[in-house]
């Protein structure tokens, strides 16, 4: 089964694709934390992404298309994936559709969670990384136990450059220029289901399962 989460920046795409992986045995194929590890690794891709990133811009298509290509050949993404963060752009769903149909496969479901932009600013500011593991608090809705420290492994926190303020505003603007147009490109295609992304996260994991269980028959 391969599904896409859509959703703006902090709409809750990875959470949801946590509890998913956890659901359904397959992996989360997120382009972000790909990107971002590159970045650490300062490898050539990473370095070729960076100023993008923080831009708060959209990292060019032929890269994250690569990426997701090499990905989704990985033998433990042959029962399906959850593609979190891709595609963004109406270019990038294209080559997606392309590549899955040359290989006779396709994509099961898109999951769009819709949050409004204020809740999206106060989700993305609180957020909160670990240096060291990679994962994720907010200050208010799931602060660590320790202020500033990683509870699961003891690493420093940090905020990702990206979630400052002044960048998550373009990146919501990105986001409404270049991948919101996927809304009516799924919508077309009759793969979109839009859930209300403002709720609880095991509720709205539940309405997931339902979509996605409703349709296996
Ligand atoms: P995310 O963690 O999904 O919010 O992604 C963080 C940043 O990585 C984005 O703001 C983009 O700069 C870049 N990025 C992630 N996925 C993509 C994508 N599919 N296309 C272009 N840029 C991406």
């Amino acid at each position: 089964m391969n599904l896409i989460l859509l959703g703006p920046p902090g709409a809750g795409k990875g959470t949801q694709a946590k509890m998913l992986i956890k659901k359904f045995g397959i992996p989360q194929i997120s382009t972000g934390d790909i990107l971002r590890s590159a970045v650490k690794e300062q490898s050539p891709m990473g370095k070729k992404a960076k100023d993008f990133m923080d831009a708060g811009a959209l990292v060019p298509d032929d890269v994250v298309v690569g990426i997701v290509e090499e990905r989704i050949s990985d033998s433990d993404c042959s029962g399906g994936y959850i593609l979190d963060g891709f595609p963004r752009t109406v270019a990038q769903a294209d080559s997606l559709s392309k590549t899955l149909r040359r290989n006779g496969s396709g994509i099961d479901h898109v999951l769009a969670l819709s949050v409004n932009q204020e809740e999206l600013l106060a989700r993305i500011t609180g957020r909160r990384t670990c240096k060291n593991c990679g994962a994720g608090y907010h200050l208010l809705y799931d602060p660590p136990k320790q202020s500033g420290i990683c509870s699961e492994c003891g690493g420093e926190l940090y905020q990702r450059d990206d979630d400052r303020e002044e960048t998550m505003r373009r990146r919501l603007e990105v986001y409404e220029e270049q991948t919101s147009p996927l809304i009516s490109y799924y919508g077309e295609r009759a793969l979109l289901r839009t859930i209300d992304g403002m709720g609880e996260m095991d509720q709205i994991h539940s309405a997931l399962i339902e979509i996605i269980e409703s349709s296996q028959g």
